[in-house]
């Protein structure tokens, strides 16, 4: 069977010739075990804690392709994952801000860092159980956060902007 890499995390499976997204970048096989994480989310309110944190960084962490949506998806999940790591800031502030950001707005494309593609959500699809879940999303999100930390000037200056 073919083996494929998930061009944004590295995530390495047999080809599922499965479906993917419009404009993240994830391979068919990092893209059906998200969609299984977030069917557990969805299944129950102990694992959901994690969703807006696993959100941004998924969606920051696929959303690699030049163009126009995926760069807004980098920029704004990105905002997110700092919200919460270096302003500390509460889920509902960090929706309300995504919603304002969005829009006719200039997004900068980002180049994908090299260490992107060595970190997966693979340890979060094996958590046993919710507090597991949680563990992994928090790891799993502070290592997206890291990975792109030379684009975090810009990051700050996208939320100071939209708040101003
Ligand atoms: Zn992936």
């Amino acid at each position: 069977m073919t083996e494929v890499g998930c061009p944004a995390c590295g995530y390495t499976a047999p080809d599922n010739h499965g479906p993917t997204h419009a404009y993240m970048s994830p391979n068919g096989p990092c893209w059906e075990m998200y969609g299984e994480v977030l069917a557990r989310e969805f299944s129950d309110q102990e694992y959901y804690k994690s969703h807006r944190l696993l959100t941004d960084a998924y969606c920051a962490h696929h959303s690699i392709a030049d163009e126009r949506r995926a760069s807004q998806s980098l920029n704004i999940h990105l905002a997110g994952l700092m919200l919460r790591f270096e302003y500390g800031e509460s889920t509902e502030s960090i929706v309300a801000f995504l919603k304002s950001a969005a829009g006719p707005r200039e997004f900068p494309y980002l180049d994908q860092p090299e260490g992107a593609q060595s970190i997966t959500i693979e340890a979060i699809h094996a958590a046993a159980n919710a507090d597991e879940h949680a563990v992994e999303v928090e790891k799993y999100a502070r290592k997206v956060f890291a990975a792109w930390s030379d684009h975090h000037g810009t990051i700050r200056a996208l939320i100071e902007g939209v708040r101003s």
